[in-house]
């Protein structure tokens, strides 16, 4: 094995020097970004004596990187960039990520250390079924398989029956694919007579780009046949493979000496105490294009301190729970998605797809969760429906504190998406910011 794999199994003190040598790095070359030519213009190098020191630089926004559009946070001449990403810009306007040559290395470096990491070596037949191009999951997955010597399939997303049929013609042994389009090809399977169990040859799903339940992953898990890991990254950051689940599937392993990670309360923007829950905020260590320092993610999770198991002492996050700004306030309750999608995959009459609307009635805030149900329970008789539908409100209304309305609907009837899953509609008169 080359050598980048090593790094996965730095001690606890080798990651910390590491960190603070690069960090130190890493701020002088942000300087030459406009943006940071600016906001870190008082900052010194002696400044950061230890990596708490990170602290006095300001937090990197979305907001300045849309401001900072096209290049107020490009670091290095223009000719030295390679490739540029768009983030989906599901808030607003996109934004753009640059990356130099070695940038791509090193970041297909700590997507192949993950994927190393699960079991997948160059006897796998990789299939990636993210979308290709602006999107940050496709050509990340794509050039770490390669680098592991994976037979590489760059299948993209959707067209689910040629995916299933690439999947049986090659016999792929590993996936990359969204949570939400893992059940809509199990759903496709059980249609058409395929058993994934018996027909397919997967042994690893990497699951990407959504935040999910435990219960989803066990569910995948079943249906599929195969361990089910998740892998997290956003485009700001290169995109995945900022953490990946290693065999113990108790959290994802950061890449720490690339990322320096903070949980910080979204309210207070203070550091939260150790192992508490707060947003993510990350620092690229070793990006030399778009260096971004403090950018707070808007991810909710904690960092787990602990060595694991498994024997790597980089330290690892919890599952993301949400997104600042996917919280939505419903009756003066806090709620994240997830929050519901926990309570629906815990009932086994449920089928593959939800989603949340919110309303106005009598001037009243009303969520809406529509249920699709398996196929077997869906034809059931009216009893057994009704008993669904009461315990999906009572379960939702302990989880959310919100009584919801609740439709259960046939397999199939919510819209498809080939990319992320749309899990929440708001049409109320008056909108909740945060
Ligand atoms: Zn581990």
């Amino acid at each position: 094995m080359t050598d980048f794999y090593q790094a996965d199994f730095f001690t606890r003190k080798q990651i910390d020097e590491v960190q603070l040598s690069a960090l130190r790095g890493a701020i002088e070359r942000a300087k030459r970004a406009p943006h940071y030519g600016r906001t870190l213009a008082e900052i010194a190098p002696g400044d950061i004596r230890s990596l708490s020191d990170i602290r006095k630089l300001p937090f990197t926004t979305k907001a300045d990187l849309r401001d900072g559009m096209p290049y107020g946070f490009l670091a290095v001449p223009k000719s030295q960039v390679v490739r540029m990403h768009y983030s989906s810009g599901t808030t607003g306007v996109a934004t753009a990520i640059y990356h130099t040559a070695d940038d791509l290395r090193w970041w297909s470096e700590c997507v192949a250390r993950g994927l190393v990491g699960v079991g997948v070596t160059s006897e796998d037949v990789f299939q990636n079924m993210m979308g290709y191009g602006l999107f940050t999951g496709g050509l990340g997955l794509h050039y770490a398989a390669e680098m592991i010597g994976c037979m590489t399939i760059p299948a993209g997303s959707g067209n689910t029956q040629r995916q299933v049929h690439l999947m049986q013609q090659f016999e792929t042994s590993v996936v990359h694919i969204l949570p939400s389009y893992a059940m809509r090809v199990v759903h496709y399977c059980r249609q058409n007579g395929v058993d994934p169990r018996r027909d397919l040859n997967l042994s690893v799903a990497m699951l990407g780009a959504e935040p999910h339940t435990e219960n989803m992953r066990r569910r995948i898990e079943e249906e599929l046949g195969c361990k089910v890991y998740n892998c997290y990254g956003l485009s700001e950051m290169c995109g995945p493979g900022v953490a990946i689940e290693c065999p113990e599937q108790s959290g994802l392993h950061l890449r720490e000496d690339h990322y320096l990670a903070e949980i910080i309360d979204p309210a207070t923007l203070e550091p939260v105490e150790p192992g508490g829950q707060g947003e993510l905020v990350l620092t690229t260590l070793n990006r030399h294009a778009n260096p971004l320092l403090r950018y707070r993610t808007r991810d909710i999770t904690a960092l787990i301190e602990e060595p694991c198991p498994c024997g790597r002492e980089m330290r690892r996050i919890s599952r993301i729970v949400g997104r600042t700004d996917d919280m939505f306030i419903v009756k003066g309750c806090n709620i994240y998605p997830i929050q519901v999608e926990r309570v629906l995959m815990e009932i086994d009459e449920v089928g593959s797809n939800y989603m949340i609307t919110l309303d106005t009635e009598r001037d009243l805030d009303e969520m809406i969760v529509s249920v699709e149900l398996s196929a077997e329970v869906f034809f059931d008789d009216v009893r057994t429906l009704e008993g669904i539908r009461r315990r999906i409100i009572r379960e939702v209304r302990a989880e959310t504190l919100v009584t919801p309305k609740v439709e259960l609907l046939q397999p199939n009837s919510l819209p498809a998406t080939e990319g992320k899953a749309i899990r929440l509609t708001d049409n109320r008169q008056i909108t909740h910011e945060e």
